[in-house]
């Protein structure tokens, strides 16, 4: 990252021990080419300052100070409706910096991360690089338009690429995660980020995932002619488990090319199971029964509870990507991710790493017992018919 990329931060440190403000300003200013600084050594300093400056868009608070701690102080930035990032600094026991990272998501706070004190200066590349990934997001992540996505599922601009994933023990080519992406006249392929959280808001999701089922369907099966048993796996909208027909049209489909349900997984995420849990659960019962396998998506991101691993009829547990890129140095995560592949071990569901970038997190997922990779070290995404050159390559490799 180019170091003067950072003239649009504003820092505010807040901690009653001089030398830590003196050392994380000096490793701010040195190492990042941050300049734009101000510190507090107490909460109500801090404050004052946040009420002075709207400017302040990075915070580094102490948890520990004396009179009004960080906790409290947590509550105030809530109430001032402060909306840049926050990094804690902490050399309090990972339990109570748990539930603090929880309190700051409560609060709608923008919490980046947590350092723990003795700090190391490599530990504030971790933070910087989350903020200026968030930050691109935030400029990429422009949806489409309605009439863009309406355009494309007329015109049957919904493509599908495919991303391998491999057998961790045995590294073996085992099956495929169906992406969607959008050709747009303009802007070429386009990625689901910018229109599917849209399309989510109408019933346009029902078609793309129709879409998406019939292309990935079609193409698994001229995999299969060509002698390629591999399982299939599509990302179905909690708004289209929501329909009472879904099972019923996707085991239409099933029948239509002759696909066996054993091969066909769908992929659902976690944050959908609240609302209209009934007919969601319904569905996906029904599925499962027929043989279709369901995996939980997205695990380890916000929202996720092991418990939830019982109520659902799973295959498969996702861990997002997340985990093993932006947090894999977190030791909560690292936790979490431990108990998560056990409990799910219990219950007889198998883990997908996904995000295997480098040989470092294929090493770290297969230590940790999980089953199945996924992720630019094994694939990118691709389309269908470069799967079997892609094949070839892996074999050599492997
Ligand atoms: P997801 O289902 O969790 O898919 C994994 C995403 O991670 C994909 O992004 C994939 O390209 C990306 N990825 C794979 N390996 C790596 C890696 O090693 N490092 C990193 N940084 N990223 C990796 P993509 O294709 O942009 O999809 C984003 C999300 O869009 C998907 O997340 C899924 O939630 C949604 N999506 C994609 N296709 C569909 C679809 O057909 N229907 C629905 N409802 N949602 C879809
Ligand atoms: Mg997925
Ligand atoms: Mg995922």
């Amino acid at each position: 990252m180019e170091k003067s990329d950072f003239d649009w931060l504003h820092v505010l440190l807040v901690d009653d021990s001089v030398t830590i403000l003196n050392y994380v300003n000096k490793v701010l200013e040195q190492s990042f080419d941050i300049h734009h600084i101000h510190t507090a050594s107490s909460a109500p300093e801090a404050m004052q300052i946040l009420r002075q400056s709207s400017q302040i868009n990075l915070l580094f608070l102490d948890l520990n100070m004396p009179n009004v701690d960080g906790i409290q102080l947590l509550s105030q930035l809530s109430q001032l409706n402060y909306k840049g990032y926050v990094v804690i600094m902490s050399g309090v026991s990972t339990k109570i910096i748990s539930s603090v990272e929880s309190l700051a998501k409560t609060y709608g706070l923008n919490y980046i991360g947590t350092l723990l004190k003795p700090i190391h200066e490599l530990d504030f590349q971790y933070i910087i690089d989350k903020i200026g990934g968030s930050r691109q997001k935030n400029a990429s992540v422009e949806s489409l338009k309605v009439y863009e996505i309406i355009r494309a599922i007329k015109n049957n601009d919904i493509e599908v690429l495919y991303q391998p994933q491999v057998d961790l023990t045995t590294r073996s080519f085992i099956g495929v995660e169906a992406l969607c992406r959008m050709n747009h006249p303009r802007l070429g392929m386009v990625s689901p980020d910018r229109f599917i959280d849209k399309a989510e808001e109408s019933e346009l999701i029902i078609h793309i995932t129709l879409a998406v089922l019939k292309k990935s369907i079609g193409d698994w099966k001229k995999w299969w002619q060509l002698g390629l048993d591999i399982k299939l796996s599509v990302n179905v909208s909690p708004i289209a488990l929501q329909q009472i027909e879904f099972t019923d049209t996707l085991l239409m489909l099933l029948e239509e090319y002759a696909m066996p349900a054993s091969r066909l997984c769908i992929e659902i995420t976690e944050g959908a199971m609240a609302s209209d849990h009934a007919q969601e659960l319904m569905n996906l019962n029904r599925l499962n029964m027929r043989g279709v396998e369901i995996a939980l998506d997205d695990f380890g991101q916000q929202h996720s509870t092991i418990e939830r691993l019982q109520n659902l009829p799973l295959t498969y547990l996702k861990l997002d990507k997340s985990v093993f890129i932006e947090n894999k140095d977190s030791m909560n995560q690292l936790a979490l991710i431990n108990a998560s592949i056990s409990v799910a071990k219990d219950l007889n569901i198998k883990t997908i790493a996904e995000g295997v970038e480098n040989n470092s997190v294929m090493s770290l997922v297969t230590e940790m017992g999980c089953d199945i990779g996924q992720g630019f070290y094994i694939g990118s995404p691709m389309e269908a018919k470069k799967i079997f050159n892609w094949q070839r390559e892996w074999k050599a490799k492997t």
